[in-house]
């Protein structure tokens, strides 16, 4: 069968995405007014139930619901129409062009997430096209802001129209579903759990003076010994029940040898020495095990002729779940020592325990679309919209599905130059939300 241009919007959910991508959502400012009025449309055309919700006039958020038997609670399908900066990126095709080239769709957004919003969007259109009712409802969620905290997307609409959200108990949102290679075996982590926001301060004071007489052992030099010793240590080991099920699974999954090594992650006095064997999946996994602390910001000296005698470093720490910012300083502590005042300055919370409920149904979509693959419930070392989600009672499963080349490097390309989605991805991850849909029994 070959799809014309007269064909619905729906059946061609490569072109949808190109169209989403072509709105510069760049997030400051997001002006994502366009993006929504666009998706508006096309659901109001189709005959979709829709509200706007705005915080800001030109930062819509929308919502549109598809009526089910009533059987069933309300599923959520979310997604974020924002994008993050290109500034000072080398893109080889322009990031807001949409264009296609050697297979793939080019562009910011491709992977986080126009590509999610678009699979959701067309999963909808095509219900309410082809008469599907679900046994619960079916609440669409197009959001702004996520890339900039939320603040006029979904923390809005959690504090302001909690009501729309009423009954749903699980939702499909971001980061997951997308193929991943251990050994040759192809995994599909659906993201259901995240790590938690723990934002630092540090204060370090040591005498100040006169830029001419040379100064030991002032702030200056104790910021280095303390910058020093924070990327010489990790913070203690800990095994999370979201760390020990995802790694279990893999570790049945592989051969034998790769499978025994991956499963002496969950021994807390191995899991550092095999992390350091882990080569380029160290990066990912290390974060899974560890609260961890990226220095990110120093703050010292006004002038090149005055010594300082107070210099603040703001400390992007990150909790594993079920951890609060009282084991984060008790372990940090003895890392930065006596000459630094630790502070927290931000702790957004999450959940600690993922509600599991909706994995199975998922785990099978993902198996029915590609019989090799392995599904994997994921702990996500960042956060998305789902901790605030998670405040109405929601549990988000990350599920934009895409099955990707063994070398296509997710994690590598979102937010980064270049970023692109192989075509083919748009239909396989439109007929799984599909299939959710059709799945879905509450
Ligand atoms: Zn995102």
């Amino acid at each position: 069968m070959t799809i014309s241009k007269n064909d619905p919007i729906h059946t061609r959910p490569i072109e949808l995405l190109q169209n989403l991508i072509r709105f510069d959502t760049t997030n400051p400012p997001g002006n994502e007014i366009d993006c929504v009025n666009y998706i508006h449309r096309l659901l109001t055309d189709a005959g979709v139930d829709t509200w706007i919700f705005a915080k800001d006039p030109n930062r819509p958020n929308l919502v549109a619901r598809l009526p089910g038997q009533g059987t069933a609670p309300p599923l959520l399908l979310y997604g974020h129409v924002d994008v993050v900066t290109t500034e000072g990126q080398d893109w080889t095709h322009p990031p807001f062009g949409g264009e296609i080239h050697d297979g793939y769709i080019w562009g910011r957004g491709t992977l986080d997430m126009k590509s999610g919003a678009a699979m959701m969007l067309a999963a909808v259109l095509r219900a309410k096209a082809s008469g599907l009712t679900p046994t619960g409802d079916v609440v669409l969620a197009i959001l702004c802001d996520e890339e900039a905290g939320g603040v006029y997307g979904a923390m809005y609409m959690v504090d302001e129209h909690p009501d729309h959200f009423e009954g749903i108990k699980y939702a499909l949102g971001e980061f997951g579903g997308a193929s991943f290679y251990i050994a040759g075996t192809t995994f599909y982590p659906i993201q259901v759990v995240e790590k938690q926001i723990c934002w630092m301060k540090g204060t370090i004071r040591g005498p100040g003076g006169h830029g001419s007489r040379p100064m030991r052992g002032g702030a200056m030099a104790k910021l280095g010994r303390v910058l020093q010793r924070l990327d010489k240590s990790r913070l203690p080991v800990h095994i999370t029940p979201a760390a020990r099920q995802m790694f279990e699974i893999v570790s049945s999954s592989l051969p034998l040898v790769p499978g025994f090594v991956l499963r002496q992650l969950l021994n807390p006095v191995l899991t550092d020495s095999v992390l350091n064997l882990m080569g380029e999946h160290k990066l990912n996994f290390e974060p899974l095990f560890h609260n961890t602390v990226n220095a990110t910001i120093v703050k010292g000296g006004e002038k090149i002729n005055v010594i300082p005698s107070t210099i603040v470093f703001e400390m992007d720490g990150r909790l594993l779940p079920g951890y609060t910012p009282d084991d984060m300083i008790a372990e940090l502590s003895p890392i930065l020592g006596d000459e630094v005042e630790l502070e927290v300055i931000l702790y957004d919370p999450g959940p600690s325990e993922p509600d599991m409920g909706l994995f199975n149904i998922l785990a099978d979509v993902l198996l029915e679309a590609d019989p090799a693959g392995i599904a994997l419930p994921m702990m996500l070392p960042a956060v998305t919209d789902a901790r605030l989600f998670s405040r109405l009672g929601i549990q988000t499963y990350g599920f934009t599905p895409m099955k990707l080349p063994e070398d296509f490097k997710f994690f590598d390309l979102a937010h980064a130059a270049d970023e692109r989605l192989p075509v083919e991805v748009m239909d396989f991850g439109t007929n799984a939300v599909y299939s959710v849909l059709q799945r879905y029994v509450g």
